[in-house]
Formats: structure tokens, C-alpha cells, sequence
């Protein structure tokens, strides 16, 4: 059967004004005179004119997808750019730059050369393809190229015969089934078997074809008993008998180790209604006409799978004691099972005409409107198939590397093997130089330049990397090879922060303190600590944060032991006079200027503790009322308001203090698992008595924690806060007021 081209064209438009009247038909038809003239004198390995393929594909992407104009124009021209003369820029000015770039997009892909791989490999080449389909239609019109490629593949060398049918096996038809198109997915499996088991395929095709008689037969009586009981009941169906698929036949055969005659179930029934209602009562009627096979019935309809099916399935035995499978559903999730994405597409379409930000807004939305566990798993793995979070790239030999966004050479380098990366001279991108700070997208060809007398990685490399794995291997070089500019570099930040915090060097390796400090920051000598710091692995904010309160404290005996010293001396110089130790009376451990036993109580805004600087103000009847000296209550300019003349007054800390003091502190951290856990490790390791936590997440992923504790003194204040300061992720402390 020879069909002129003219001829296979008006085919096509005929095809695309059936379902689609507004089609731009002028447009479409320039697409192909631009696409026969492109390819004029090309020849497909079956010796006809190339056009033929382009016109096939359009066909394809009319007849099972019935996708909008512009995706036929790109079908038609979807081999130009790759193939001829002709560029994006062409196409964009002749036709549209939606046009330009989906037959861009499928260029792309096609330049894709895969090899058989492990399956992780696999999955990672589908994300790739997935993600490199930035608009949909490019998959779309991609797996159409595929399928008629498939469907002419008997006119290439057994060798490519193999390598496409595998590449359609393990890439293709995953896709197409994740996208929800089961048609074509199915037809792309039976061409691959056919040429990846051409043994099993023949047995499987001429045994349903010898039995086909009897098959058609079974099928016949099934179909009208149905479709007759359908009709006494009043209710309007469709029912088409088929018999399963080949692939599908040798899939069970190999799983289940059985010949085609002990296959379960070869035929499925299908039966289409109106309404969901309707689906459960043509259950009803198939369970009472034939016996159901226990534990066979599934009900998508109530648990869609994740990718959007719906159907009631049910077996049963028929006549001849054959077991036949059931499938009711509605006229729209039959359209959606047969044609996924596409059909979800097409209802999109005659909605709002979206943009290409709404085009991926249903995708998700039509994703995560799946429920259940493994609808969670799928939505997850298309969600880095869709937005992606990740790219991936090629190595020289055909290898996928999967990366997070945004990934330079560096991050390349580090994932191949650290020797690669500590190596690394420069990289290259599709044949091309690039710097390290290039970022990676999707599909690049990345080579990496390597010497035997590279210096080594460089400390921007830290920054110029973006995943924690090259990060990590990065700093373990920096801490093996350069352990002596390591400890210079430690030593010179550790210092800077002592001195920034009021500290020498002296206080600390002083021998009475070192072997305490060393506890303390967990390193076995002070040079550890030294390269640690300087390779990265630890701050000296922190090695200061946890030897500072201890310090102070040393330091303030040493102060009160000489103060004590001084006293003595003071002592015997002076009159033997008893001094009258006239200590002022204080009030839960408050002393108030010039007043004796009079009521005080704490401000509830500032929550003041023992070390705050503080203010008093006398209250009309409740006593003094004592803030802390920064807060907004007792501001300079209220303590100046003349109204209230004369109420603020003087009041310190005195000895005999409460047991405890109730305050608040807002701690500040980037959000993450178990923070709540090591804060908590803090309050109990402080001794910190907790009346009550507060959290909240905001939406730039922090979290503010406001807690509510009781504080002994100072001290215990300041061991507490530097406790919250070590933990990762907090990045303030606040003692909030009011
Ligand atoms: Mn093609």
C-alpha cells in the first residue's frame, strides 16, 4: 500500500480539522512545504523521501494526542534543525518562537546518545529527559518521533535494531507510561520485544493468531452477554473485548514461568459509561452474570494510581470456565488512560490559554491531587523530573551524573573521584573551555582537565561548589596536605577571635588552663585545633564560644583572690576599728536606693535576671516596679517625662536573690530536623528550668523558638546562651521585650 505524500498529508489535516475545527491549517501546511523542501533529496533507510517520517510523526502527534497547532508544526519540522540547514532563528521568524523552541527541544533529545546502563543509570537518563522537556509537548512530540521510528525499524541493521528497541524499552515507554499514555506505551513495548526476543514475540503472535478463531469467538458471546444484561438494566455502555497485548503476554509468561496456554487472564473486556454511579452498577451486573475470582477486584476509581488512572478492575470466570478481566470506567478517565498527559492537555487547552507557567501548574496540580503512599514516591520522583532540583549531565564515556542545580565543574570532578577533582586543571563543556564557576545544565558533555602536578584545589573552590559531597572532599584535601598553612591559618583566627572577644592568646595557653581548654573544644593538642580551624572543619567563634564562660570565670577569682589580698593588706594598714557591715536590705535580691523593705516585683516585658542592668520604677500602690535598663519601657525618654518626676529610681542586685528568675528568649535558626531536640539537649545540660516553648516556621524556612525559662544568675544566663549559640542552624538570640 503506496500512499502518495500529497495524499499522506491531507490525511493529516484531515485528521487534525476532526478534532480540532479552529486548527491553523495555513500555518500547518507552510510548516510542511518548509519541511519538504528542508529535507528535499534525503532518503529514509527504506528509500523513501524523508518527508514521509515528519509527516508520520505529525500524524502520530494528531490522531493518538490531538495536541494544538503548534505542536503539529513542530512535529513537521521536528528534524530540521537537526538534520538540514535550517536554524532556530529560521523557524522562529517563519513560523513562532514557541515553534523554534520545541523543535529545538526535541533536537536535543535526540542528540542524546545513550548506552545500556545499570537501572539507576536508566532512571537518571528518564529524569534527564523529563527535565530537559521544559514544555511537555517536547516529550510529547519526542515520543511520537520514537514511535514511528519503532514502527519502521525493519529497514535498519540489526545492530541498531536491538540498541533502539532497548533505549525504547528501559527510556520510552517508562515515560510514556508515567505520563499515563498506556496505548502508546504498549505498542512501544511490542515493537521492542519484537526485536529485543524475536523467538518469544513470533510464539506469542503466532499463537494468538492460530487461536485467534476461537479467541474471537469467546469474545463475541462475552461481549453480547455483557452488553445485552447492560441494556435490560437500562444503563448505557460501551463494551469492547480485546485480547492483552504481547509484551504484556511475555511479561506474565516469564514472571509466572507458564506457556501461553496456562496464562491467567489473555482477555480484558472494557466497559465504558457515563457516570462514576454507573461504573459500580456495571460492577454489580458482571459480579452477578459471571463468578468474581476473589481478591482480583481493584478499585482505582475510590484510589486512582499515581499516575492519574481510574478504573474498576475485576476477573472473573466466563463461559468455558475462561477467566477474562473486567475494566469499567467513565468516558474521561478512559480518555486520560489511553492518552494521559496528552488527554489533560487537551481539556487544558480549551480552558484558559495558559502560558508556559500554567502549562506546568496542572502538571503539578494534576500530580499532587494523587493520594496514597506510592502516589507520594511517584509525585516525589516527577517533581524532580519536572522542577528540577537537579541536573544531569554526561561524562566523556556516556555515563549520567546526577547533580543538584546549579552544580559547577567542581561538583563534576568531586562526584567522578576525589583524585579527579584535587587534580583538576579546568573542564570542558561540550568540547569547549569553560570556567570552574560554569553552571552545569542538563545534557552538557562535561570533561575534565586533569595534571599530575596540579596544585591542588583552591579555597574559592569552597565557595564556588554547590554540593556537599565536593565541599566535604574538598576540605578533607585542604586537612591532609597543608596541615602546617592550616595551623598558621587556624592559629592567626583563633587569636583574632580571642582578641576580639576581650581575650589574649596568654589566658588561654597558659599551662594551668590549656589541658581544660582541650576538653573542652574535644582536640588532643593545640595544633589539632589550629588545623582544624583552618582547614574548616571547626570555627573559631565556636572553639572561643566554649572556653569563654570558663575563662571568665578563672578570671574572676583570680580578680576576687586579689581583691581579697588587697583587703587584708588594706586591713592591717587601717585602724583596728571594726567597719559596721551596714549591708542594705534587699528584696527578692533586689536593693533599692535609698528605701528599705519596700515591695518590689519584676517588669513582665523585659523579664530582667541577675547581671542585667536595671531601673526602678515606683508603681502607685504594687511597689517598685524593676526593668531592665534597655527596655523600651524605661527608656530615656520616659525616665525624662516630667509627669512622672521623681518615680524613677536607682535599684541594683543585691545578696540574698530569689532562687530563680523567669525570663523569655527568642532564639532565631534556620529551620531543619531536630532542632527543637538539641535545643532542648541545651536547656537540660544548663540545668535550665523550661516553663514553656513556642515555635513557628516562617516561609523562608526559619524557625523562631520563644522560651520561656527561669535563670539563677549571670552566669547561668550566659551558659545558657552560648549553649544555644553552638548548636547548627541558630543564628540569634534574642531577650525579647514587651
Ligand atoms: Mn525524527
Amino acid at each position: 500500500m503506496i500512499v502518495s505524500i500529497p495524499e499522506q498529508y491531507e490525511k493529516l489535516e484531515a485528521t487534525i480539522l476532526g478534532y480540532n475545527p479552529q486548527a491553523d491549517i495555513t500555518t500547518i501546511h507552510r510548516a510542511f512545504e518548509f519541511a519538504d523542501h528542508a529535507h528535499e533529496g534525503q532518503r529514509r533507510k527504506s528509500g523513501e523521501p524523508y518527508i514521509i517520517h515528519p509527516i508520520a510523526v505529525a500524524q502520530i502527534v494528531a490522531e493518538e494526542l490531538k495536541l494544538d497547532s503548534e505542536s503539529i508544526e513542530a512535529a513537521l519540522l521536528h528534524d530540521v534543525i537537526e538534520d538540514t540547514g535550517a536554524t532556530h532563528e529560521d523557524v522562529a521568524r517563519l513560523f513562532s518562537p514557541t515553534v523554534a523552541d520545541l523543535v529545538e527541544g526535541v533536537s536535543k533529545l535526540t542528540r542524546i546518545q545513550y548506552a545500556t546502563k545499570e537501572d539507576e543509570q536508566m532512571e537518571n537518563l528518564r529524569k534527564m529527559l523529563l527535565a530537559m522537556s521544559k514544555d511537555i509537548r517536547v516529550i510529547l512530540i519526542k515520543i511520537s518521533d520514537r514511535l514511528h521510528n519503532m514502527r519502521t525499524m525493519e529497514y535498519q541493521s540489526p545492530a541498531k535494531q536491538r540498541q533502539k528497541s532497548l533505549e525504547t524499552m528501559e527510556i520510552y515507554a517508562p515515560i510514556s507510561h508515567r505520563l499515563g499514555m498506556q496505548r502508546i506505551k504498549w505498542e512501544l513495548e511490542d515493537l521492542s520485544l519484537k526485536y529485543l526476543d524475536p523467538i518469544a514475540y513470533n510464539d506469542i503472535i503466532t499463537s494468538l493468531s492460530s487461536n485467534s478463531v476461537e479467541h474471537d469467538a469467546f469474545m463475541q458471546r462475552t461481549q453480547s452477554q455483557i452488553v445485552e444484561r447492560l441494556k435490560s438494566m437500562g444503563i448505557q455502555a460501551e463494551v469492547y473485548g480485546r485480547v492483552k497485548h504481547p509484551y504484556s503476554i511475555y511479561r506474565k509468561m516469564y514472571a509466572q514461568r507458564k506457556s501461553m496456554d496456562d496464562i491467567f487472564d489473555l482477555f480484558a473486556f472494557r466497559v465504558i459509561v457515563e457516570n462514576t454511579s454507573d461504573c459500580y452498577n456495571v460492577l454489580g451486573v458482571i459480579h452477578d452474570l459471571y463468578r468474581p475470582i476473589l481478591g482480583r477486584f481493584k478499585d482505582y476509581i475510590g484510589n486512582p494510581k499515581p499516575n492519574g488512572y481510574q478504573s474498576l478492575h475485576t476477573t472473573v470466570i466466563g463461559s468455558d470456565a475462561i477467566p477474562f478481566e473486567v475494566q469499567i470506567r467513565t468516558r474521561e478517565m478512559h480518555e486520560i488512560a489511553e492518552y494521559g498527559v496528552a488527554a489533560h492537555w487537551k481539556y487544558k487547552q480549551n480552558g484558559a490559554g495558559a502560558g508556559t507557567e500554567g502549562r506546568y501548574e496542572w502538571v503539578r496540580r494534576l500530580l499532587e491531587n494523587q493520594e496514597g503512599a506510592d502516589a507520594e514516591e511517584y509525585i516525589h520522583s516527577l517533581k524532580i523530573d519536572m522542577f528540577a532540583d537537579e541536573v544531569f549531565v554526561f561524562t566523556p564515556n556516556g555515563d549520567v551524573q546526577n547533580l543538584p542545580a546549579g552544580a559547577t565543574p567542581i561538583d563534576f570532578a568531586y562526584a567522578i573521584h576525589s583524585a579527579v577533582g584535587n587534580r583538576m586543571v579546568g573542564a570542558k563543556v561540550n568540547n569547549r573551555i569553560v570556567t570552574l564557576d560554569y553552571t552545569l545544565q542538563n545534557g552538557d558533555v562535561v570533561e575534565i582537565l586533569t595534571a599530575k602536578n596540579a596544585k591542588g584545589p583552591s579555597r574559592d573552590w569552597l565557595k564556588i561548589a554547590k554540593s556537599n559531597e565536593a565541599r566535604s572532599k574538598i576540605r578533607q584535601w585542604f586537612k591532609k596536605e597543608k596541615r602546617e598553612e592550616n595551623i598558621a591559618n587556624g592559629r592567626s583566627a583563633f587569636e583574632a577571635e580571642l582578641k576580639r572577644c576581650g581575650l589574649s592568646l596568654k589566658d588561654v595557653i597558659n599551662s594551668d588552663f590549656l589541658p581544660t581548654m582541650l576538653k573542652k573544644v574535644a582536640y588532643g593538642s593545640l595544633d589539632d585545633l589550629y588545623a582544624a580551624i583552618g582547614y574548616g572543619g571547626f570555627t573559631a567563634q565556636k572553639a572561643v564560644g566554649r572556653i569563654h564562660s570558663e575563662l571568665q570565670r578563672q578570671r574572676q577569682e583570680r580578680q576576687a583572690a586579689e581583691a581579697a589580698a588587697d583587703a587584708e593588706k588594706h586591713a592591717s594598714e587601717a585602724p583596728k576599728t571594726p567597719v559596721p557591715t551596714k549591708a542594705p536590705r534587699s528584696e527578692q535580691g533586689i536593693i533599692v536606693e535609698g528605701l528599705n523593705n519596700c515591695l518590689v516585683k519584676f517588669a513582665r516585658c523585659c523579664t530582667p535576671v541577675p547581671g542585667d542592668e536595671i531601673i526602678g520604677f515606683i508603681t502607685r500602690g504594687f511597689g517598685v516596679s524593676v526593668h531592665r535598663a534597655d527596655c523600651p519601657n524605661a527608656s530615656p525618654e520616659k525616665r525624662k517625662d516630667p509627669t512622672q518626676s521623681g518615680r524613677w529610681i536607682r535599684v541594683s542586685w543585691g545578696d540574698n536573690r530569689n532562687e530563680s528568675y523567669p525570663t523569655t528568649l527568642e532564639v532565631v535558626c534556620k529551620d531543619r530536623r531536630n532542632l527543637l531536640l538539641d535545643i532542648s539537649a541545651a536547656l537540660s545540660t544548663t540545668n535550665t528550668f523550661v516553663l514553656g516553648i513556642q515555635s513557628r516556621s516562617t516561609e523562608d524556612e526559619f524557625a523562631i523558638f520563644r522560651i520561656e525559662v527561669r535563670i539563677k544568675d549571670s552566669q547561668h544566663l550566659h551558659n545558657l546562651m552560648n549553649r544555644l549559640h553552638q548548636i547548627s542552624g541558630v543564628l540569634k538570640i534574642n531577650r525579647p521585650v514587651g
